[in-house]
């Protein structure tokens, strides 16, 4: 071929491919587009953005971070909202948006296939939030780690503030973390506000890290970085499905668990697809992806199987968990700011 040649062959190729691509994107742009934020594991978020976008052809930008986190960023752009859906997490944060008036009133034809839990998180919200998943509190802890230390295996939340246990606990930040908050609702709940801070004071001691996403601990858990992780059950059962030597605890003393939730962002700029994504995401083949990307909550569906790895609720001493309370504005934000005043910053 002549260099003029394969000039020409060239130009025409990228011609050829510019059109393509014009084609594709005209045809994602004819479905239009979906911006997701997503606050659970990478994983599952991946695995939802892509069945979404076979499903429908909707594109979909996708963003993976922590609840609480979240709520900030739908706060701060609260005046031009960027995202449309706000799929995942711990309910609180997606009930304190709901009372501030972040996000909009919705009813799905869906919500009738829905576990009675699921769905009073949607009546107590003024039908603004509604439940996709809920999973208990808990914590693991690295059986090798305990072996080899000597340590006295922990059954419950006393058990963490041995001594032995010393910079060996892991939790993350309830300011970031929706798993960290919960814990912080169950300890207040649990034993009252004051002994329950007192715990909380005692505990850090034994924490050599606050980590901002709430499942880190159980990863650091399984490769012995830590002895100790403090998490949701079921982030840890993930640990265990894939070999690591951890054994899942559900406290002795009883435990909190979580209503994970999904909220539409007032203001949203393509609202016809975030209801097209929140009446799937609630459909059983939609919330089955869970198991499959290794995330063993139980799901709001009460036609979505639940994963036989997945924690038993009803196995569980579960405490009764006043959700409307700790997702209301005003104790949300005192709680947290008391855990930083008297807690976070505190020497060890
Ligand atoms: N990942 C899983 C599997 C969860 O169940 C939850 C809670 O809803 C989260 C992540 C929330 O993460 P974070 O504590 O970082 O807000």
């Amino acid at each position: 071929m002549t260099r003029r040649n394969s000039l020409f062959a060239a130009t025409m190729l990228a011609g050829t491919a510019a059109a393509f691509s014009l084609m594709s994107t005209g045809a994602a742009q004819a479905q239009g587009a979906l911006v997701m934020y997503c606050a659970v594991q990478e994983e599952w978020c991946r695995a939802m953005t892509s069945a979404f976008e076979r499903e429908t052809g909707i594109k979909v930008s996708m963003t993976r971070k922590s609840s609480g986190e979240i709520y900030a960023q739908v706060k701060a752009e609260a005046q031009n909202p960027r995202a449309d859906i706000w799929w995942g997490g711990t309910g609180d944060p997606h009930m304190q948006a709901a009372e501030e008036g972040l996000t909009v009133e919705y009813k799905s034809p869906n919500l009738g296939e829905l576990q009675d839990w699921a769905v009073r998180q949607w009546e107590q919200s003024k039908n603004r939030t509604v439940g996709i998943y809920s999973g208990a509190l808990g914590f693991g802890y690295n059986t090798e780690l305990v072996k080899a230390n000597g340590i006295k295996e922990p059954k419950c939340w006393a058990d963490l503030l041995n001594e032995d246990l010393k910079d060996e606990v892991q939790v993350a930040d309830p300011n970031s973390s929706g798993t960290a908050y919960t814990l912080l609702a169950t300890i207040v709940q649990l034993m009252g506000e004051e002994k329950g801070f007192e715990y909380l004071k005692s505990l850090h001691k034994n924490v050599n890290q606050y980590t901002k996403s709430g499942a880190a601990p159980a990863k650091a858990t399984a490769l012995g970085e830590t002895t100790v992780g403090i998490v949701f059950m079921h982030d840890m059962v993930t640990m265990v499905v894939d070999n690591a030597p951890v054994k899942v605890v559900a406290p002795c003393e009883g435990t909190g668990y979580e209503i994970g939730s999904m909220s539409i962002i007032k203001g949203a700029k393509n609202l016809e697809n975030a209801k097209k994504f929140y009446d799937w995401a609630l459909t059983p083949a939609a919330q089955k992806l869970g198991a499959e990307a290794k995330s063993y909550q139980v799901p709001s569906n009460k036609n979505t199987p639940v994963p036989p790895q997945a924690p038993k609720l009803d196995e569980i001493k579960l405490i009764n968990f006043d959700f409307a309370k700790y997702g209301s504005s005003e104790e949300r934000r005192r709680l947290l700011s008391k855990w930083d005043n008297e807690v976070k910053n505190l020497p060890k």
